[in-house]
């Protein structure tokens, strides 16, 4: 029976950590880390994101606003209002929430974002740089992945990860990081992605399975080998009309069958998912040290 990865205790730890850490900068640099949260429109999936993003923020000790719009607003309102926050010191992430209304064009948002207050790592100043290697900003999701290995100490050197999905905020960031020469990476990456013909020719393959396909339950237990870590991301409702909700929330993977056969396995919910903002946290206050460390 696999080790059940804790993403709820991890995530508390980092939190703690982080906030002893900016009581010591407070006094360091006089000041304490912001994140202004740009919310466009009343998808309500994306409300309770940015809702856990702002409260995280108070229990750490992080200074956050919430700038809220309706979708009628224009793309150079939007811009105008990013470029605001790229020139407030008070501010050191910014992060607008994903998605956006269709009238407004996500990549020219994200490119408006000042790289070095971009703590969702999706500016192409900051994923170029992921690609070379050099000194960036995690994208949350796949940092949070990178730092469950770390805490359970399973070590990705020169074992082989396969990863199911290749968007650009979960698959291809968690491959591009895993597959750099670092501690904590130096991995043998393959990615795939729906026009693989037959996706268990390249599970039963892994040391490390990394599911981000978005459909429920869909890593059964003959597509894994025994052993296997699996890091389940995905995050699918199924109805369920025991539950209030009518729903209950499900991962990619089969999780009662392939916790069988895995030596470690993320829970769904209770896994990867709560480490995003954990690491969201972490990234704020990094862009903290590195904007601030500057100015003296
Ligand atoms: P996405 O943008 O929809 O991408 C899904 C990827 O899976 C695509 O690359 C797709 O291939 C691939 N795919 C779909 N069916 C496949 C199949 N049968 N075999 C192989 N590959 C297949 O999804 P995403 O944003 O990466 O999210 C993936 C899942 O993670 C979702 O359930 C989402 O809710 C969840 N998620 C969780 C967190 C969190 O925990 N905080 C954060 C982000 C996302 P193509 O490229 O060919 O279409």
């Amino acid at each position: 029976m696999a080790v059940i990865i804790d993403g709820k205790k991890i995530a508390s730890e980092i939190k703690e950590e982080l906030k002893q850490k900016i009581e010591l900068l407070k006094t360091k640099y006089n000041k304490i880390p912001g994140l202004v949260t740009i919310l466009v429109g009343d998808n309500p999936a994306s409300q309770s994101y940015v809702n856990s993003k702002v409260k995280a923020c108070s229990e750490i000790g992080m200074n956050s606003m919430l700038e809220r719009h309706d979708d009628k607003i224009s793309q150079n309102d939007l811009l105008r209002i990013i470029n605001k926050y790229n020139n407030d010191n008070r501010f050191h992430g910014i992060l607008v929430q994903l998605p956006l209304p269709k009238n407004i064009n996500e990549d020219t948002v994200i490119e408006s974002i000042d790289p070095r207050k971009d703590v969702d790592g999706f500016h192409p100043v900051n994923v170029g740089n992921l690609v070379i290697g050099k000194d960036t900003f995690y994208p949350c999701t796949p940092y949070g992945i990178f730092e469950l290995f770390k805490r359970y100490s399973i070590d990705p050197k020169g074992k082989h990860v396969v990863v199911a999905g290749r968007s650009n905020i979960v698959g291809k960031p968690v491959a591009n990081i895993l597959l750099q020469k670092k501690e904590g990476a130096n991995a043998v990456v393959t990615v795939c992605h729906s026009a693989a013909k037959d996706l268990s020719v390249y599970t039963k393959q892994a040391d490390i399975l990394i599911a981000a396909i978005g459909k429920p339950n869909f890593i059964k237990e003959n597509m894994v080998k025994e052993g296997v870590v699996v890091i389940d991301v995905g995050i699918n409702r199924i109805e369920d009309k025991t539950k209030a909700k009518g729903y209950r929330i499900v991962g990619d993977v089969d999780f009662e069958n392939v916790s069988r056969k895995a030596s470690f396995i993320t829970p769904v919910p209770g896994g990867v998912g709560l480490m995003t903002v954990a690491m969201l946290m972490k990234n704020t206050l990094e862009a903290f040290e590195r904007i601030e460390s500057q100015k003296n």
